[in-house]
């Protein structure tokens, strides 16, 4: 019996990363417009940075993680997400000292122990895009700016951007007792992972997935309510550069984020068109992940885009095809050995060519020709080379005309830009 893959662990076959070299692209494109660098971060960290900047009271720490001892004894994880990893990066070189301010992006792979479904796997890609260093609005700002122009660009259809703040530790306490003891009169109702919740971390009863205990939120406090002036003014000023700037946004009170680390600015890309597992992408700010981590106090934002959503939602219509610009066919052991040479020399002159390397029936190279979405094709026989001359078809129009041989680069050149 053949050996199978793991359950959430998707292959993503030719066929299909067309989409994803586009969308990386794209993302590399606008963040790049936009003064973002990359960083690439290690797959595994150790435990405890998770631990201790995601929370251990979220689903992600308590429940998902792909953890194990390596052959050292530490205890190691599988990234569930990238944030900690790129602050831990940035404080561990000391980047922070030589660029207070940096802007980093940062596109891989990550893996939670999830229920997989359509949507979500246990091995998934998030494009990353943090800002470092800066406490004012226009940073939050600048970095939903960024993800909204990258999803315009892609054209994803149907998407509503919502936003919350989580206010700072200083709303939160208070905050934090009045829905504890708001749930605490309704404990019966909560299912078992939200009655640990209420003690251990109550504002987690918010991402559980039970519509029983969702219900019992319907009238709960919000923080919005308990932000202090600085945060509330904080708020306020994000929500008038967006709207300077002509993007369109929703309050959502009760989104609250699954990581701990969240603070003030909360927010999250939701796609009408995805289903079940709607969100797309999400961040905020978290102006205490520094510390938590070992650090001094620094501020920071961004988001994470899941890239299997996103791919979901791209267009049917737009072309991703990886089609070679022209096929060549052969006739004959002579051509098929110019033939090759010849096809080295068109790619040396930028075209994708591809060839039959079986010397098949010029039938079959036809068909194969066909199948390559090519939309040229150049046969080459005995009697073509003997002239210095090869046959141009074009596959649409299904007509043919014969081309100086010397001349053939130039001339699927100037096709390929017509
Ligand atoms: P999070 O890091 O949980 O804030 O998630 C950010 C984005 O990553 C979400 O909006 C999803 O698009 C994507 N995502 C999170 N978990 C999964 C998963 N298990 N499978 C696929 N995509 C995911």
């Amino acid at each position: 019996m053949i050996i199978k893959g793991i359950r959430g662990f998707k292959d993503i076959l030719p066929e299909e990363t067309e989409k994803w070299f586009f969308v990386e692209s794209e993302a590399r494109r606008i963040f790049r417009l936009f003064g973002f660098a990359e960083i690439r971060i290690p797959l595994l960290e150790r435990t405890e940075l998770f631990a201790r900047s995601i929370g251990e009271a979220t689903d992600i720490v308590g429940k998902e993680m792909y953890t194990f001892r390596d052959r050292d004894g530490d205890s190691l994880t599988l990234r569930p997400e990238a944030t900690a990893s790129i602050m831990r990066a940035y404080l561990e070189h000391g980047l922070h000292v030589k660029e207070p301010v940096a802007k980093y992006y940062f596109i891989g792979p990550m893996f939670r122990h999830e229920r997989p479904q359509k949507g979500r796997y246990r091995q998934f890609h998030q494009i990353d895009a943090e800002i470092l260093g800066v406490q004012d609005p226009q940073a939050d700002a600048e970095i939903l700016v960024m993800l909204v122009r990258f999803l315009e660009t892609l054209k994803i259809p149907n998407i509503a951007l919502q936003l919350n703040s989580l206010g700072c530790p200083a709303c939160r306490e208070p905050y934090r007792a009045e829905i504890q003891a708001f749930l605490r009169r309704k404990q019966e109702g909560l299912c078992e992972d939200c009655q640990r919740r209420l003690e251990a971390n109550p504002l987690r009863i918010f991402d559980c997935k039970k519509e029983a205990c969702q219900a019992l939120l319907g009238d709960a406090p919000i923080i919005l309510d308990f932000l202090d002036e600085d945060c509330r003014g904080h708020f306020e000023d994000v929500q008038g550069l967006l709207r300077d700037l002509g993007i369109s946004f929703a309050l959502n009170p009760r989104m609250v984020r699954g990581l701990d680390y969240y603070t003030r600015t909360a927010f999250e890309v939701i796609a009408g068109d995805l289903g079940a597992q709607n969100a797309v992408a999400g961040g905020g700010r978290y102006d205490g992940l520094a510390k938590d981590i070992g650090g001094p106090p620094i501020p920071g934002i961004g988001f994470a885009i899941g890239m299997e959503r996103l791919i979901l939602l791209l267009d049917g219509a737009q072309a991703f095809s990886s089609r070679p610009d022209v096929f060549l066919a052969t006739l004959g052991e002579r051509a098929k050995r110019e033939g090759f040479s010849w096809a080295q020399r068109l790619r040396g002159a930028g075209l994708r060519v591809e060839l039959d390397y079986e010397g098949k029936s010029l039938k079959s190279q036809m068909r194969k020709a066909d199948r390559s979405k090519a939309p040229y094709v150049l046969i080459l026989g005995e009697d073509e080379l003997h002239r210095g001359y090869v046959t141009l078809r074009n596959m649409a129009t299904q007509t043919q005309e014969e081309v100086p041989l010397a001349e053939i680069g130039n001339r699927l050149k100037n096709l390929k830009m017509g």
